[in-house]
């Protein structure tokens, strides 16, 4: 199967002069997405969905998180945790990516235009981090849509960060040199060297919501994201808790001076119209009150 799925990879279009009947459902679904998926890319048919970051002490809007969404025409809404790896094994992430770069600078700027100074994140998967042109292709979407750099944070899980340590270390100098933001995601999961992260040119970690998850019921993970929250400050670094679905865990996440809070407890990830409208919000329909227009560092 694997040298199939090899060869369906490297034959684009042709991917199913290469079935076998001994082919298991998992791989023909993927053949099959994948050739779905590209297609989708192409004709501009993925969207993008926007999460709140909040901050914790101030109650203001600190940014929005940039998550991909594909509606399959027969197979509904998939997740991303199902389209992204299928985008990294069959070549298709850098495309998948450079959309969602361009996707997002675009949207940024669609919302200064009515006057909302929106921070935006957007993940990147490892194979982004080893392209070529990811710099100057940021560059160009900063350039076209004429953003502050400032405006932009790329999130790169902790696992990625950590599989090739030098090449992360060269990319994150050169997107540091052009002003946009850093943070690593899901952090906790990896095994990150404290050395090596002091040489990250980061601003933000990310708790993984597994952490988060457990804060009521475990001293552990307590005791895990006072740590960070710990290591973090003496870094400089700003922490972010995500996952975020309970007043508990706010409260918890408050108590241990998490600055920024994102979860279901706040809002899901919404279309680019309801998260302006999110944020233009003065009076939202929770107890919070969110800074018009404004984000904090
Ligand atoms: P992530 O970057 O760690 O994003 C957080 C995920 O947790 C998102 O799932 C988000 O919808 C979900 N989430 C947010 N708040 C809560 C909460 O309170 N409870 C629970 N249970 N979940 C919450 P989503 O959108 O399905 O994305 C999954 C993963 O797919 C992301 O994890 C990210 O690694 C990847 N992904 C999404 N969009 C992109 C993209 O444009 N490029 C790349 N390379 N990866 C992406
Ligand atoms: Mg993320
Ligand atoms: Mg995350
Ligand atoms: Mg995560």
């Amino acid at each position: 199967a694997d040298a199939a799925m090899y060869a369906a990879k490297r034959g684009g279009g042709t991917a199913y002069a290469f079935f076998e009947p001994h082919m298991n459902a998992g791989v023909r679904e993927q053949i099959e997405l994948q050739r779905d998926l590209r297609q989708a890319i192409e004709r501009g048919e993925l969207e993008l969905h926007y999460q709140p970051k909040v901050s914790s002490g101030r109650n203001v809007i600190t940014g929005v998180e940039a998550l991909a969404r594909w509606k399959h025409p027969v197979r509904g809404m998939l997740s991303p945790g199902v389209f992204i790896p299928i985008a990294e094994r069959f070549g298709l992430i850098n495309a998948l990516g450079n959309w969602v770069i361009e996707e997002a600078c675009h949207q940024v700027s669609r919302w200064r235009d009515q006057g909302l100074r929106i921070r935006v994140a957007i993940n990147l998967s490892v194979h982004q981090l080893r392209q070529d042109d990811l710099v100057p292709r940021v560059e160009k979407a900063l350039r076209t849509h004429h953003l502050d750099p400032a405006l932009v944070i790329f999130e790169v899980t902790e696992s990625v960060a950590m599989e090739d340590a030098a090449g992360t270390l060269a990319t994150f100098e050169r997107l540091g040199g052009i002003g946009v933001k850093l943070s690593i995601d899901d952090f906790g999961t990896g095994y990150s060297s404290l050395s090596y992260l002091r040489q990250l040119q980061v601003s933000q970690l990310k708790i993984d919501q597994s952490f988060v998850r457990d804060l009521e019921t475990s001293a552990d993970a307590r005791a895990i994201v006072k740590a960070v929250v710990g290591l973090a400050h003496a870094l400089n670094l700003s922490v972010v808790a995500e996952g975020v679905e309970t007043e508990a865990q706010r409260d918890v996440l408050t108590a241990l001076k998490c600055d920024e809070l994102q979860g279901y407890l706040y809002a899901k990830p919404m279309t680019a119209a309801l998260m302006g409208q999110w944020a233009l919000d003065i009076d939202p329909p929770t107890d919070m009150k969110f800074a018009n227009s404004t984000f904090v560092d």
